[in-house]
C-alpha cells in the first residue's frame, strides 16, 4: 500500500487577494499570475471599488499588469457601502463582470473607513443579490472597540452574521479569512449557501509567533492570528475534504514602513 503524503495543485484558485494600484499592483501581481488560474480581486482601494464602471476599469488594469504568458483572470467585486445601487450591481453582475460584493464593517481593516456603520442601510442591497444569487463576501469581525480583538470574529457570527442570515436565508455568505474554531462550527452548522476562506498564514502560525519574545509586525494582520486550539481547527476543516472550506491567500501588500511602525 502507498499512502499520499504530497498533493500538487497544478492551477488553483485564489479566493480571496489583494492587488493594491499602481506601482504595488505591477509589481505583486506576477507573483499571483504565475501560480493561479483565477482569483477573487479585493475591492478596498483608496477610493474603493464601488461602481460597476470602476470595476471595469480596475479590471483593465488588472490585465495589463499580466506579465505576458501567464493565463490569470481576475474575477472582480464590488466594495458594498451604504450607497451601493442595487440596479448597479444587478447590471454588473448580469454582464458577468461582478462575482460577489464585499461587506467590510467600517474601520475593520485596511482601507475600511467607506465600510458599513449601519447594516439596515444595505438591506435593499442584499434583497436584489439573494434575488439574482450573488454572494456576498464578508470580513467577519466587529469593530466595537469594547470587544476584544481576539473575540472580534465570535462577536460577529452571535450579533451580525446569524441575524443576516435569517434575515436573508437565500443569500450566499463567504466568511472570509475565517480564524476561530467559532468560525468553523458556525460553516459547518449551516444547512446551506455558507462557506469560508482560510489563509495559509492562519494555518501556519498562532499568536505566539506573533508576540513571544517580541512584537513581530510582519505577522500582524487583521482578522489576527489566534491561539493555537483556533489553528487545529483551522487545520483539520482545510483538510477535511469539506468543500465549504476553501484557500483564499488574503495576500496584502504593505510597504514595510507600514509595517515596521510604532503603530
Ligand atoms: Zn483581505
Amino acid at each position: 500500500m502507498t499512502s499520499i503524503n504530497e498533493l500538487v495543485v497544478l492551477r488553483p484558485d485564489d479566493w480571496h487577494l489583494h492587488l493594491r494600484d499602481g506601482a504595488m499592483l505591477k509589481a505583486v501581481t506576477p507573483y499571483s499570475s504565475a501560480h493561479f488560474g483565477r482569483a477573487i480581486i479585493m475591492p478596498n482601494l483608496l477610493p474603493p471599488i464601488v461602481t460597476s464602471e470602476q470595476a471595469l476599469a480596475y479590471r483593465a488594469r488588472v490585465i495589463a499588469a499580466v506579465p505576458a504568458g501567464h493565463k490569470f483572470e481576475p474575477l472582480m467585486t464590488l466594495y458594498l457601502t451604504e450607497q451601493t445601487d442595487p440596479d448597479d450591481v444587478e447590471t454588473g453582475a448580469n454582464s458577468g463582470l461582478i462575482k460577489a460584493l464585499k461587506l467590510y464593517p467600517a474601520g475593520a481593516t485596511t482601507n475600511s473607513q467607506s465600510g458599513v456603520k449601519d447594516i439596515e442601510k444595505v438591506y435593499c442591497v442584499l434583497e436584489r443579490m439573494s434575488e439574482i444569487n450573488l454572494p456576498l463576501l464578508v470580513h467577519g469581525e466587529v469593530t466595537d472597540p469594547e470587544v476584544d480583538i481576539f473575540d472580534r470574529e465570535a462577536v460577529f457570527i452571535e450579533s451580525v452574521l446569524e441575524p443576516l442570515r435569517q434575515r436573508f436565508p437565500a443569500l450566499r455568505i463567504v466568511m472570509e479569512h475565517v480564524t476561530t474554531s467559532q468560525g468553523v462550527e458556525y460553516v459547518r452548522s449551516a444547512q446551506s449557501g455558507l462557506g469560508a476562506t482560510i489563509t495559509t498564514h492562519h494555518l501556519i502560525i498562532n499568536r505566539n509567533t506573533m508576540l513571544v519574545g517580541g512584537i513581530r509586525p510582519h505577522y500582524y494582520c487583521l482578522p489576527i492570528a489566534k491561539r493555537e486550539t483556533h489553528r487545529l481547527a483551522l487545520v483539520e476543516a482545510a483538510t477535511s475534504g469539506d468543500n465549504r472550506f476553501f484557500l483564499g491567500t488574503d495576500s496584502a501588500p504593505h510597504l514595510d514602513g507600514a509595517k515596521e511602525a510604532a503603530c
